[in-house]
């Protein structure tokens, strides 16, 4: 399995006697290295992003008030209104966007928290149609919900920065506080910087290609326009955009956004043939005054959040889990990686994301009661009852064949297993029979 970012692969082993430095994606399902917090990622990103706009505007750079400006802002909101069915912690990003006149330049970017930017050259010289401006920004939303940033940030902070900073960095991570750290900030703030001028790797790239072309097509944007954005960019000289970087031969890239484009497709067509009610205003109002018609940011994410979705990348995993077809096999290799996980794992329970938590615990595979325990819970949680009597059965019958999380190395995260099986499945007799 892929555990980590692989330039930072070697920083593994220290890492697990300092902390536990990677963490499972509730996105993707996969592992990143992550030493920055989520929090100081965003704080960090909102601070790169305000000397970065201030610079285009004293520069007379920021385009305002201009149809096209309007038009992005019109876009983005819609590609958020159905990230935020994915990452309902989106829905509370200050989320921005800024148009950028530069018309040399074909780029475009999203930090972590949201604050996107588009330069005029998508227009100028690539003549962009909305539905590609829609991929386009679709692609680097990607990015920021499966926090490649914070993945990025991270590798700068351990590869180039050194030690010292790494320090910093966990003291900045570990801190709620983040204004007792002010040095912590600032290291964070430029590895924010330092981060989008970073490319990702190409794991993070097909990622952020399924998550945005799914994103444009569930908001009624065509998909085929990332096969032709893809084409048009590829046509041009000069320093690659953001979105052709750090990829394969580029004939594999249309092949792979091809296949994605008939995956995606039947999303597309059904959202263009829906009227979308109101969509509440997610972009650029940092209180809480975002009505539109009825409905607040809060109670649009809640609803949407709760309908029985699952992005489609992530669909097979889902579907056999959601059948109760999960047979989990794998006892070393994955081990470290369940070892990492197993804290994410545990806060994802804490929140309810039922569907990212099944994912996860799916894309790891190491076979034992908490693994099938945990797929249990995310099937009573989703409603599915007899999946989840599956599922616990499962879990009883590894903790008999000595699969047990219960060893002198390891740990339930203070759940207990047997007890809340019993409880789940109402027969009170059963842990104690379990315990025999
Ligand atoms: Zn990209």
């Amino acid at each position: 399995m892929d555990f980590c970012h692989r330039s930072a692969r070697w920083l593994v082993l220290a890492l697990i006697m300092l902390c536990s430095g990677c963490a499972a994606n509730s996105i993707t399902g996969r592992s990143q290295l992550m030493l920055v917090s989520e929090d100081a990622a965003v704080k960090g990103a909102v601070s790169a992003y305000s000397n970065m706009m201030g610079q285009y505007s004293k520069k007379d750079q920021v385009e305002t008030g201009t149809p096209r400006a309007a038009r992005v802002k019109e876009i983005t909101n819609r590609l958020v209104a159905e990230a935020v069915r994915f990452r309902p912690d989106s829905s509370g990003w200050h989320w921005e966007v800024q148009v950028i006149n530069d018309p040399k330049v074909v780029n475009a970017f999203c930090m972590a928290g949201g604050k996107m930017g588009i330069y005029t050259g998508f227009w100028e010289k690539l003549k962009a149609s909305d539905d590609e401006i829609a991929n386009v920004m679709g692609h680097e939303i990607g990015h920021a919900l499966a926090s490649h940033t914070r993945e990025k940030m991270s590798v700068a902070m351990t590869v180039g920065v050194g030690s010292a900073l790494l320090a910093v960095a966990l003291a900045g991570r570990n801190s709620n506080n983040s204004s007792a750290y002010p040095a912590a900030q600032n290291t964070v703030a430029v590895a924010a910087a330092l981060a989008i001028t970073l490319p990702n790797s190409r794991d993070a790239e097909t990622e952020a290609d399924q998550i945005g072309i799914e994103l444009a097509a569930r908001a009624g944007f065509d998909p085929r326009a990332a096969v032709t954005l893809w084409e048009k960019m590829a046509k041009q000289g000069g320093t690659p955009p953001e979105f052709l970087s750090t990829h394969p031969a580029p004939e594999n890239r249309a092949q792979r956004l091809q296949a994605l484009v008939t995956q995606v497709d039947p999303l597309y067509q059904r959202a263009k043939n829906k009227t979308a009610g109101p969509l509440p205003d997610f972009i650029g109002q940092p209180s809480n005054e975002y009505v539109v018609g009825s409905t607040t940011r809060e109670e649009y994410t809640a609803r949407v959040s709760a309908e029985p979705e699952v992005m489609t990348f992530m669909a097979a995993e889902f579907e056999r889990f959601r059948k109760g077809e999960v047979i989990l096999t794998c006892s070393y290799e994955c081990a470290l990686g369940y070892g990492f996980q197993r804290g994410n794992w545990k806060s994802l329970h804490g929140k309810k994301q039922w569907r990212e938590l099944a994912v996860a615990v799916v894309k790891t595979g190491y076979l034992n009661d908490l693994s099938y325990f945990l797929l249990g819970e995310a099937a009573m949680g989703l409603g599915f009852r007899d999946v989840a009597k599956i599922y616990y059965t499962r879990a009883l019958d590894a903790r008999n064949a000595d699969r047990s999380c219960e060893g002198a190395f390891n740990t339930c995260e203070e759940f207990d297993i047997p007890q809340r099986i019993a409880a789940a499945l109402g027969r009170p007799g059963a842990a104690a029979a379990q315990k025999q």
